[in-house]
Formats: C-alpha cells, structure tokens, sequence
C-alpha cells in the first residue's frame, strides 16, 4: 500500500502499547472462498452468499470464528452432499462463532454456507495514518446525484476490512483461492482477482461476471471494483495487463501505465521469480481512502495517478507508485507478512523497489535522489525509538509509517551494499521461493540471507530490524605530515547505544583514490591511512549510503573537490548545501553554485536553483544569466519551470517577453510560474492572459496560477466567472489552494447580493468537508479567511457585510 503524501506520525502513549501482538493462532485455515454477490444501490448494501472451505490447522475442532463486520447474517449452513445443513452460531457484529457439525480433524475439508448482507454504513472504526476509513466496501456516489463523479463500488481490504463485505479469517497469516461472482447493471465493468472465467447476461439488464483466483493468497488482497471504466490492453509473455481509466483518460493511459510490462520483466529479473499471477490490472478508483493498494493481481490506485497529458509533460509522477504496487505482487501477495508487527517485510521492500526501478530506468542519480529522499523522511518523522518490526503497538494500523517503509527501505538498501547486488537477489530469490504462497516474518528473511551469504547476520538483524534508532556522527580529520599519515575520527554521539557498521572511506590524493573498508564499531573510532600529503579529499561513507545523521567537518576547498571527483548524487548535494550556506560572503562558494546550476542531473539544478539567496544583490547578480539561460534552453520542463519562478522574483520587464512566451508552454508548471511571474511586471497583461486560459481545461501550477490572479485583480463584474470557477475548484482537491484568493476577491465585492453568495459559498464548503479533517479545517476558514474579511469590510465601512459574515461564525 502507498499513502498521500499528508499523513503524519501517530504518537501513542495509551497501555494497549503494553500488549504484546502476538502472530494470530491458527486454528482453522481457509482453503477457499465461493462468494455471489449483488448490490442495493439505493441503500448501499451488497447482498452476499459464501461459501467457505476450511479444515483444522492441526488440533482437532468442533467450532470456527470467521471475521464478519457489521453484516446482518441470515443463515449460516454445513454444505453436505449438496444438502444445507443449518448450524448454530453467534454473532455479534464482528465475529460470527459457529458450532460445527461434528469435530473435524486437523487437515480435513469442510464447507459452510452463509447468506448475509453487507452494510458498511454499520462500520464506525477509524482507519489509520495510510486508510483513511475501514469500511472495506465502498458506493461511490450510489445514486448518480453528484454529476460531476461516476458511480462506483470498490473494496479496501488492508489491514482487516474484507471481513466487511466477505465472512473469512481476516488476519495476513491465512491464504486462500477465491471465486467471486458479481452481479452489476450491464453498462459497468467488473475488476477482480485472477482470470475473468465467465459473464452472464441476464434479460433485466443484468449481467455476472464470474473472477477465479486459483492460487492462494491473503485475505486482506481480495477486492472488487465496479463501475464504468475504459480498459486499455498490454500484455507480459502471453499474460494480461490493463490499465482501468475513466473514458477521458482512455488516451493517456498508456503513457501513465504504459511502462507496467517493461517493470514486471525487470522485477522478474532481479528476483529470478517470473511474475506469478495470472494476469496484471490497474484500476482508479474515486474518493479512494488511501494512495494505491497491491490487491493481487489488481492493483487499485487513487485517482492522483490519472494524470492529463500536459501534467506527463512534467514527468508521470504516478510511476513510483506503480513500481511500488507492482513488487507487492511479490513482496506481500507471493510471500506475505505474517503480522502486522512484520509489516515491514511486505512495505520496505515495495519501498526500496521505487529505488530499483528508479536507478534502472532513470540512472543512479535518480535512484539515489530517492533514497535520499526517504532516509530524510525518515529522520524528520521522529520516529527514531521505534523498532523496525514491532511487537506493541497500540493500532496495528501505526504500522504503517515511515519506520515500516521508508526506513526499511533504506535497510534493504544497505544490505545489498554490504552483501552485494549478487548476493542480495540471490537471498531475495531464495526466500520468495522457500516461503511462496504462504507467509513469513522478518527472521525467515535473515535465515534466507544467511543461507546465500554463509553469513551469521544475527547483529545485522538484531540492530536494524530488532532494535531502534541510528547512528549520529560527528568526523573530524586530521593530518600529520611528519609521519604522513591521515587520521579520521569517529564519535557516535547518540545516547544510548554504539551502531556496528561497515563502512568505506574513500582518500582522495595525489589524484588518486584509495578505498578502505573499515567497521564503525565503538563510540569514538580513529582511523589511520597512509598518505603522501595532505589529503584532497577523506570521504566517509564513500557510497552515500549509511542510514544516519552526521557533523562531518569538512572545509569549502573538501566539498568543491568532493562535488567534482567523488560525483554520487548525494556527494554533490552536500556541496550544494554546504556551499549555499556562505554563498553571499564567499566566491568560490558562488563558484559552485553556478557550477551546480548546470549539473548533469535535473534534480540537482533545480535542488540549486532553490538553494538560491536572491535577496542578496551580489548572489543576485552572478546568478541571472545562467537562470535566464536555464529559463529558456533548459531541456527539462520542471527545471525550465523553477528558473522561471525565481526569475520572476527580479521583476525586470527585460524578462517580459520571456515570460508571455513560456505563458503558453504545454507544461503546466512552466506556464503556472510564467504567469505569475508575468502579473509581478504586468497585472493587466496577466489578468488579460489569465482569463483568456481559464476558458481552458488547466490543472496543477497553471490552475493555481490562473485562479490566484483571477481572484487578486478581476473586476467584481465578472463575479460569476469567478463564483464559477471556486466552485468547480472546490469540488476536488484543489479546494485547500483557492480559499486565499477567493476570500480576497470577496473583498473587493461590493454588491450585497453577490458578496452574500460568495459567502454562502465558502460557508457551504466549510460545513460539508469530510468529518476527518472538519475540525482543523473549519478552524482554519473561520479565522483566517472568514475573520479577515470581517475586519477588512469594517475597515472600509462595509458593516453590513461584515456583520453577515459574523452570523455565519460559531459564536
Ligand atoms: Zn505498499
């Protein structure tokens, strides 16, 4: 699973972190699932018959608990020689306890029958950090009355929501093959796991489509998803792969999903485990509750990933996220996490594939730009005390954080550094293949490194997946030209515990290199090399790939050196950084940025070009030419893009016709800050240009764009325009950025009537956002949008409008 970019760190103090979280015991195994479903639109119900084939795990049992949430059963039956038996059973809302018809022994097949109805309404459980919601079944505007949004139903099962719309074990532990049968108005598609194996016309407009799963998998991986959808077809070797849009992005999708077959050959490769499963789908879903979710076989994503053609212009942002979903299939429905407390061996792996997949398809830097991007998030997340694989916790929905993923990831990551790309694959391999279709936890993954490697990895394991935190460092270097040799120093400051970790140094002299490979292993390490002179260079962590934080005291003259010799992407970066932080007293300081300014990789020139301090006039000056040159020849759109942006900070009519030009460029963020850029020099001339394209469909920076100056210099003539286009705006997720502007605009509205539907607007806003973010949010509107303009129409005498916006505050 992948979550919005928003989610924060839970914090939990409450005893249940004092429970130990135990691996669930398995008493009774699904063998398989036989669902028939239909749906009640009008009420948002689903209708559900199931049946189940189970056997004991080992001990011999007369009863079974089945996960079933919020459901209204009807019957529940043993399935004998065709006959239905009926069995006696409690419920209460949440597990249905049934009494079999006779003690079964461990290994011997039964199957029960259940007739019930799925209600997700009845669930009230509050999802976590990643979902959003636990209702594991969802109606998309059921009843068609929102225009603007298809009808659909989709399932989210992770962690346990399935047992919302099907009976079942639904703990990570247990696998089964499914059929499912789903009966649907003729015009919607179905999506489901494994192979469509049939459809059924009805004669009342009806039809079923029959999905058969013949391999067994986890619970929480079966999903449904209905609605109307374009179906776009690649394939890999012989096997299916679709991309489910809405009809309008049917054009785009294969350059939003198109790279999906080149990924799986490649992930097939490293693992030297062929794609698995009977096909691949891809399918969006509105007002989906999470980022993505690696259902198997049918990965469901959240609609950010329906990207038009000009935001592609841009990059796909999309990609990642696809790589991520598309390893689960390995790491989490091949092989899956027995617990939630192991949840990092299915999210840390699918975590380090975007790294893969990005070093592979877009080169090293790439590759390392995102893991350096998550060994930051990490550090920022404050989650240094918590274990990798975690046996209390107080949700097993805070599992899912940047511990579980992005610091797993980054541990993956230096594991294959310190065993080798070889080695590591090899281990992957081994433990896909001695643990598939069943499940594993972390130890499973050690013995599987362990067999391949003939390593003892205990403290590798014991340190990273066992135990919390990383190391700080603080180096220092010192040389002795008597006895000419180098020294380093190592301290590890943090409090509580020494890290044990490999590491190389890299002495740069003479132009030479010399690789040393040493262990940090003590509080304070001293390390000595032979060196001629004074070293050019000592560069610690020579492969930039150390989770840790560091004071590496280095000098301007190291970093320059470093910039242009060592050249890993994280090398140059830390020059940038140091150099950006003297870069108005020191000129070869300045020196390097304008030399970063023009590195090989895109990341880095806009990563500069950020760093940039153009309030001071001599930084200021050296840099123009090569921002203006940047702004027009830059190959790269998002680079073009940033030139533009700090560019537009000079407010130079020089740069206008620049400006009006790069108005019409086909990226949206080139055109965005282009815009704005222009209205800094020409309010008339942007107002002009920005009415003009908000007649055009427009997302992202330009939509942004478009409104801000709309909203900041329109006429209260054109108050319906604007009413309109807030409207529109708000609607979706743009609705966070317009609420400034809008609220300024209202300002300047003087006619009583429309100042009082403007107001009327953002009021109604305000009441019908989701109850999760109701309160902060609200708060927000009511002080800073709402009060201010009460303050501004006093100002200016305006009383009576003001007094109308107090009636609309909580008083
Ligand atoms: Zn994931």
């Amino acid at each position: 699973m992948t979550f919005p970019a928003f989610s924060q760190i839970y914090s939990s103090n409450s005893q249940q972190d004092k429970i130990y979280r135990a691996t669930s015991t398995k008493i009774n195994d699904l063998v398989n699932t036989k669902l028939e479903v239909s749906f009640d639109y009008s009420k948002s119900w689903m209708f559900g018959k199931a049946m189940l084939t189970l056997h004991p795990h080992f001990y011999p049992t007369d009863s079974l608990n089945l996960d079933a949430k919020g459901m209204n059963i009807k019957e529940v039956a043993m399935i004998k020689d065709g006959k239905h038996i009926p069995l006696k059973y409690l419920y209460d809302s949440l597990n249905l306890h049934i009494t079999l018809d006779k003690t079964y022994k461990g290994g011997e097949n039964y199957t029960i029958f259940i007739d019930y109805i799925s209600i997700p309404a009845n669930i009230r459980s509050k999802g976590s950090m990643a979902i959003t919601g636990a209702k594991g079944l969802y109606f998309i505007n059921p009843l068609g009355e929102d225009k603007n949004k298809p009808i659909q139903i989709w399932t989210q099962g992770e962690t346990e929501s399935n047992s919302v719309w099907v009976p079942t074990i639904d703990k990570p532990n247990q696998k089964t093959t499914d059929e499912i049968s789903i009966t649907i108005p003729d015009k919607y598609k179905t999506l489901s796991n494994g192979l469509l194996v049939s459809q059924k016309s009805h004669n009342d407009g009806t039809r079923t489509d029959t999905w058969k799963m013949d391999l067994p998998h986890a619970p929480y991986l079966m999903m449904m998803a209905i609605g109307e959808y374009s179906i776009i077809k690649d394939s890999y070797k012989g096997k299916e792969v679709s991309y489910y849009v809405e009809k309008e992005y049917a054009p785009v999708a294969r350059q939003i999903f198109g790279l999906t077959p080149e990924m799986i050959g490649f992930y097939s490769r490293i693992t030297g485990v062929d794609y698995p499963w009977q096909k691949y789908s891809q399918i969006v879903a509105r007002d989906y509750v999470s980022g993505a979710m690696e259902n198997t076989t049918a990965t469901l994503h959240g609609e950010f990933v329906q990207l038009d053609a000009r935001q592609l212009i841009d990059g796909n942002s999309a990609e990642e996220v696809i790589a991520h979903e598309l390893f689960h299939q390995w790491f989490g429905d091949y092989v899956t996490t027995e617990s939630w407390s192991n949840i990092t061996l299915n999210e840390s792996f699918a975590d380090l594939s975007e790294t893969l997949w990005a070093e592979y398809k877009h080169g090293k830097d790439a590759g390392d730009e995102h893991n350096y991007q998550g060994v930051q998030s990490y550090l920022f997340s404050g989650g240094a005390k918590k274990d990798l694989v975690r046996f209390y916790y107080n949700d097993r929905e805070e599992m899912f954080d940047l511990i579980s993923y992005q610091k797993g990831g980054r541990i993956l990551n230096m594991l294959r550094n310190y065993v080798g790309d070889s080695a590591f694959f090899k281990s992957l391999n081994r433990y896909l293949t001695l643990k598939k279709f069943g499940s594993a936890e972390a130890q499973d993954l050690r013995l599987a490194f362990e067999d391949i490697t003939g390593q003892d990895l205990n403290w590798y394991w014991n340190q990273w997946y066992y135990g919390s935190g990383h190391p700080k460092l603080d180096i220092s270097y010192n040389y002795d030209p008597d006895k000419k040799t180098a020294k380093v120093f190592i301290k590890q400051t943090q409090a509580d515990k020494v890290f044990r970790c490999p590491i190389a140094i890299d002495l740069y002299q003479g132009g030479e290199k010399k690789r040393y490979k040493v262990w940090l292993e003590n509080q304070a390490d001293t390390f000595a090399f032979p060196s001629g002179s004074k070293p050019d260079l000592i560069n610690v962590d020579g492969d930039k790939i150390l989770l840790c934080e560091k004071a590496d005291h280095k000098t301007l003259d190291n970093y320059i050196f470093q910039y242009k010799n060592a050249g890993l992407y994280v090398d140059r970066r830390e020059a940038i950084d140091f150099a950006a932080k003297i870069q108005s007293e020191d000129q070869n300081a300045m020196a390097l940025l304008k030399t970063a300014l023009k590195d090989r990789y895109k990341g880095l020139r806009i990563y500069t070009i950020q760093k940039l301090n153009i309030r001071d006039d001599s930084v200021k000056k050296a840099v123009e030419p090569i921002l203006a040159d940047l702004a027009k020849n830059d190959p790269v759109s998002t680079v073009r893009a940033s030139a533009i942006q700090t560019l537009g900070k000079y407010k130079k009519d020089a740069y206008k016709e620049l400006f009006l030009k790069a108005v019409n460029d086909s990226s949206y963020s080139v055109a965005g800050y282009a815009l704005n850029a222009l209205a800094a020099i020409d309010t008339s001339e942007a107002l002009k240009r920005a009415t003009t394209l908000s007649e055009q469909h427009t997302k992202g920076i330009l939509a942004d764009a478009i409104s801000n100056i709309l909203f900041s210099y329109a006429d209260e003539k054109d108050f319906n325009i604007l009413a309109a286009r807030f409207e529109n705006l708000s609607s979706g997720n743009g609705r966070y950025r317009i609420l400034q502007p809008f609220g300024t605009f209202l300002k300047r509205v003087k006619d009583k009537a429309n100042f009082t539907k403007g107001i009327d607007m953002i009021v109604k806003l305000r009441d019908s956002l989701p109850t999760t973010i109701r309160q902060q949010f609200a708060n927000y509107i009511n002080e800073m949008i709402l009060k201010n303009i009460v303050t501004f129409k006093q100002s200016v005498g305006l009383n009576d409008q003001a007094d109308y916006v107090k009636s609309k505050l909580p008083v």
